[in-house]
């Protein structure tokens, strides 16, 4: 017998029918002989309709009643889902964060989690009761609600099956699982079986929204496997796991983008020490977080430095760099937000030579012109002209071969 956390996302939730089938499916496992603790999300567009309500008193309504509003969504669904699962005859109970402790710290909104208390939830399912706890929601140390931040029940699911040692943590979702690609920009894009937790990680901060960023952190630190899977079907999906359990990794296993992100060059910044200080503390003191930065040699003591920064915070971002480059006595500053950020992930390429060069040629051989570049030992990120992202990612997919029948996979 199993342990098994399973998690519904909000179109897997969206209505009471959906709720139902959901039901059906918690029960089926229950019955296959597991216990089952259901992790869920708010109906789709509640958390948005929520967060709505909130803004008629202004954009920074109060923190506190910000959560004690937004929570709720979740508090329905645990509600609804305990309701459809004991229509089906089987014994079920939904518990809030709170009463199954689910302790964060005190940012309001977006509040990480410290432990959960799983001597209710132990309790519950020996006695034979699915659980049914909501995703994104916690308390603070006075027993003040708190969220997660959006996104956040993927990150409840995982810590609750840490907390409860669980054999696997299931986020059955709208999607079969993780793909090489996101299939509306690469047609032939391929679930993939398998991935690790790191490729997973870069995947999840390119770009790829399947998974929420600290959730995979969780599976990590605690070795939880997560298996990403279709509400609306019972094949297999995406198994996320150890790295050593990746028998033959894939040298490329995914093509991300992002399209959110802007540039902005500072140029004829005198080279000394200090200037970078100069140049970026205010910006992160604004709370703007930069992505990428490339700073090239100097010529007769100036430089250019290029960063990227989120599409949404450029306007907030460019009288502050405007500022300093008049403060130190640069040149001026260029921006530009027609960029994308086109990634290759793959475990492979650790021990692989040639990939940047291969990512590189193929780029080049559809004319796309490279702006930027950085790397990691399991990533090499380029920006280019937005307008090519669809032909990046295409091209890029082939180039590595992921779109062939049988996914060509690099030497153990
Ligand atoms: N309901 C929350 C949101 O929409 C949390 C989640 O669904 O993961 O962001
Ligand atoms: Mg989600």
């Amino acid at each position: 017998m199993a342990l098994i956390v399973q998690k519904f996302g909000g179109t897997s939730v969206a209505d009471v029918d959906r709720i139902r089938h959901v039901a059906q499916r918690v029960v089926d496992t229950q019955k296959a002989g597991n216990d089952v603790v259901v992790v869920v999300s708010a109906m789709a567009g509640e958390t948005d309709r929520l967060v709505g309500l909130t803004r008629s008193f202004g954009a920074e309504a109060n923190p506190r009643e910000y959560d004690v509003v937004v929570s709720t969504g979740e508090q329905q669904t645990i509600g609804l889902l305990a309701m459809a699962i004991q229509e089906l005859g089987v014994p079920a109970r939904s518990f809030t964060g709170s009463q199954v402790r689910i302790h964060t710290d005190e940012a309001h909104a977006r509040a990480r989690i410290a432990s959960i208390d799983t001597e209710r939830i132990r309790k519950e399912l020996a006695r034979g009761w699915v659980v049914v706890v909501p995703g994104f929601q916690g308390i603070d140390s006075e027993g003040d609600i708190t969220t997660l931040g959006r996104g956040g029940s993927d990150t409840s699911a995982v810590a609750v099956a840490a907390a409860l040692g669980a054999d696997v943590c299931e986020i059955l979702t709208d999607v079969a699982g993780v793909f090489t690609s996101d299939p509306n920009v690469v047609p032939n894009a391929r679930k993939l079986d398998r991935i690790s937790y790191e490729e997973m990680l870069e995947m999840a901060s390119l770009g790829a929204k399947v998974l929420q960023i600290r959730s995979v952190k969780f599976g990590k630190r605690y070795g939880i496997p997560i298996h990403v899977r279709s509400t609306f079907s019972t094949d297999e999906g995406t198994w996320v796991v150890p790295e050593d359990e990746i028998m033959e990794s894939l040298v490329v296993s995914g093509v991300t983008y992002n399209r959110n992100e802007a540039k902005v060059t500072m140029f004829g910044v005198p080279d000394r020490p200090g200037v970078a200080t100069q140049v970026f503390a205010p910006i992160s003191e604004a709370g703007v977080v930069i992505d990428m930065i490339v700073q090239n040699v100097s010529t007769q003591g100036l430089t250019d430095i290029t960063f990227t920064v989120p599409r949404g915070d450029l306007e907030k971002a460019l009288p502050i760099v405007r500022g300093v480059a008049d403060e130190i006595g640069a040149a001026g500053v260029t921006q530009d937000s027609s960029i994308a950020k086109v990634s290759v992930v793959g475990l492979g390429m650790r021990d692989h030579a040639g990939v940047a060069g291969q990512m590189f040629r193929a780029l080049a051989e559809e004319g796309i012109n490279i702006q930027m570049i950085s790397t990691s030992e399991i990533k090499i990120s380029v920006v280019i002209e937005e307008k090519y992202t669809e032909l990046a990612c295409r091209t890029l997919h082939d180039a590595f071969g992921l779109g062939l029948d049988e996914l060509a996979t690099a030497e153990p």
